[in-house]
């Protein structure tokens, strides 16, 4: 048996392309995002979108493992994204403590709360709605 050189890959799958790239069927639910990993584990530009039936194929590997290969990707896709949401939220949370400071001279709430009699909420929103965030 030959070793392979190259191995082609599912990054994930796609809703936005609906015909396989392979054998011109339409009107799929989604297609795998397929691309080229070489040797070294580098994985290339997506190359093509297939169906399930035929990037398995192209991969010659079974459905099954094609699909988990698919479903990983997805899902450090929606990982990453979710962990940039919080790195955003975090981000806008500290620049509404820097906010609090130059307002109130503090950035505890409890104290501010106090100070101010306002609500949570009303302390947010006004540091948000000062900040544009
Ligand atoms: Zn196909």
């Amino acid at each position: 048996m030959t070793e392979r050189i190259e191995r082609l890959v599912a990054l994930g799958t796609t809703d936005e392309h609906t015909e396989c790239g392979c054998c011109g069927r339409v009107n799929l639910k989604e297609t795998l995002v397929m691309a080229v990993r070489d040797v070294d584990g580098n994985v290339g530009e997506a190359v093509a979108y297939y169906g399930v039936v035929c990037g398995a194929r192209a991969a010659g590997r079974p459905v099954g493992e094609i699909r988990r290969e698919a479903k990983d990707g997805d899902d450090a896709v929606r990982e990453a994204e979710a962990a940039a949401k919080r790195l955003a939220a975090a981000a806008d949370f500290v620049r509404c403590e820097q906010w609090w400071t130059a307002e109130y001279g503090t950035a505890d709430r409890d104290e501010i709360l106090k100070r101010t009699g306002k609500l949570p909420f009303e302390v947010y929103r006004e540091a948000r709605a000062a900040l544009g965030v």
